[in-house]
């Protein structure tokens, strides 16, 4: 018969985190650039304290285990104690994306049942719209105090987040329960109809910072002032609001203010030593600079992902700011994170030029997550680096199935089942550096957030002189990826590229709008009639978007 260990037990939560955090690094700051345009600073004893308040004033409003709380909002203390407060009284917390296309955000809050929706001040006129279409919200909880609550508001009852806090004593015990419990929800813009919601555990979420905080991973340490830029919305700030707990480091955040002059100068004059972003912040943040011939102080390590980052990129990080680029890739389905471009041992003989390379990859798995790359029949390919291939993934952060949805996502490896498909297509080498080499899910990815190419089609199609539309990612240096339209017009029919473009306007938001249209005769199908968008994406792989310089 087995031995059992005899060792304590004791779910992973949540809480644990903040606990820790407030009382072995009480004194530890936590700075925020308020949305009011203010500054506001305390330590991680007080974000515990109002979290527990923020926990008995969810309770208060009725909440029970299970139920949902939403946020919009942008990093910030008060977001960081609805993360912790909801989460750690077995409710849910949803993060809500804000640059969703307003219905999208009603349908997402309707989706996930949502009790309660905390947003910030600059949402309050979207709200104010959408209140009525959010069917199961009963409480709407503006982020502010007193002084900023608006004098009339169409929203019904509107509560006032600081009343909330400063109703409570604090005298409230976390509780207890299952590590495998929902903790949070966020949701994800998939390839066909509505967004589907990935719903984080509290193991999940406690395992994933300890394994996002390792040396060799993101490497957060007490001794670092963190700046999440990736926004609290998108994948729970690649877990650092966590992971910064746990570490019982000082944490910086920039609320909505994350212009280049902005960051900097919170860079600055809190000490940032660390920070991580999708790329397209890094341009801004690096244009200021350089228009103004500034350096970094503190600024010494950054993590860059959530979409291809450009080697130029890394390089003027590197040499002309000195502030090294971790290039990792994740997914919201990944909690996200599961590889990161660090070297190891083995690759230190090699000339400067080859790590470079390697380091310019997606990077090599973390522990808790393993990875594959399969054909199409779900065969292993070999580890070579040529050799590409499906990009499977599997572990104890990865989802096994979506918010409300039957049936499993998963697929099989060598006849094995178990492993989530990510949509992305990949090589492996033989150190165990991925590299993202195109995707099979048809999405765009601009500026680190999705564009659905299908509902763009579905918009072109309902075109009266269209006959037939696909959209494909076409290369940016800004964002990374923008959407062209290609198109196939009806006999005789009459349509200009500006018509088209028109006909989108008020469908959908304007930064999805295709960047160009370009009308064809051909577009190639599969046998089973398909759209082959790896095909048309090599077709048009050196297209160049209008107003950008050829090369
Ligand atoms: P999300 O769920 O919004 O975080 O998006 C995840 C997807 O973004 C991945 O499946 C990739 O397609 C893409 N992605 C994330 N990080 C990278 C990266 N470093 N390089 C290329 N694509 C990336």
């Amino acid at each position: 018969m087995a031995l059992m260990g005899q060792m304590m037990a004791g779910s992973l939560l949540i809480s644990s985190l903040i606990k820790h955090a407030a009382r072995h690094a009480a004194e530890t700051e936590i700075v925020s650039k308020r949305v009011e345009g203010d500054l506001h600073r305390y330590t991680w004893r007080d974000a515990e304290l109002r979290s527990r308040k923020v926990a008995q004033a969810l309770a208060g409003l009725g909440c029970q285990a299970g139920d949902r709380v939403a946020t919009l909002a942008w990093n910030g203390y008060r977001h960081l104690e609805i993360y912790y407060g909801s989460s750690g009284s077995e409710l849910v917390c949803h993060t809500i994306n804000p640059r969703l296309f307003p219905e999208q955000i009603a349908w997402i809050a309707n989706d996930a049942q949502d009790l309660v929706l905390c947003f910030d001040l600059n949402f309050l006129p979207l709200i104010e719209k959408l209140a009525a279409q959010m069917s199961s919200v009963k409480h709407f909880v503006l982020m502010t105090d007193r002084a900023h609550m608006p004098a009339q508001t169409g929203i019904n009852e509107l509560l006032c987040y600081e009343e909330l806090v400063e109703a409570e004593n604090g005298d409230y015990d976390w509780p207890e329960f299952d590590e495998n419990t929902a903790s949070s929800i966020c949701y994800t813009s998939g390839t066909t109809g509505h967004p589907k919601g990935a719903v984080y555990s509290h193991r999940s979420s406690v395992l994933h910072a300890y394994g996002s905080a390792l040396p060799d991973a993101m490497g957060c340490s007490a001794l670092d002032v963190i700046l999440p830029v990736v926004p609290m919305f998108h994948v729970n700030a690649w877990g650092l609001p966590y992971s910064c707990a746990l570490v019982g480091c000082k944490l910086v955040m920039p609320g909505p203010h994350m212009d280049g002059k902005s960051l900097f100068e919170l860079f600055e004059n809190e000490g940032v030593t660390f920070s991580a972003g999708v790329p397209t912040v890094w341009l801004g943040l690096l244009t200021y600079m350089k228009a103004n011939q500034l350096k970094f102080s503190s600024f010494k390590r950054t993590v860059i992902g959530g979409a291809a980052c450009p080697p130029a990129m890394m390089r003027t990080l590197e040499d002309d700011f000195g502030v090294e680029v971790i290039h990792a890739w994740g997914m919201t389905e990944m909690s996200p994170l599961g590889t990161l471009s660090k070297l190891t041992a083995r690759q230190m003989s090699l000339p400067t030029e080859a790590q470079r390379r390697l380091l310019e990859k997606q990077g090599k798995v973390i522990y808790g997550v393993d990875m594959a790359v399969s054909d199409d029949e779900g065969n292993e390919l070999p580890w070579d680096g040529v050799s590409s291939g499906n990009l499977l993934v599997r572990g104890p952060w990865v989802i096994k199935s979506y918010f409300g949805q039957t049936g499993s996502p998963l697929v099989s490896l060598n006849g094995q089942p178990g492993w989530f498909p990510t949509g992305d297509v990949a090589t492996i080498d033989s150190y165990g550096f991925m590299q993202i080499t195109d995707r099979s899910k048809d999405v765009i990815k601009s500026g680190g957030e999705w564009i659905s190419s299908i509902e763009l089609e579905n918009i072109a199609m309902a075109h009266p002189a269209v006959f037939e539309a696909a959209v494909i990612a076409c290369a940016h240096p800004k964002w990374d990826e923008r959407p062209l339209l290609v198109v196939i017009k009806k006999p005789d029919a009459e349509l200009s590229r500006e018509q088209l473009l028109e006909f989108f306007e008020g469908q959908i938001p304007k930064w999805q709008i295709p960047d160009d249209v370009v009308f064809v005769t051909e577009i190639p199908h599969t046998a089973t009639g398909k759209i082959q968008k790896l095909k048309l994406r090599d077709q048009f792989r050196t297209y160049r978007l209008p107003g950008l310089p050829t090369v």
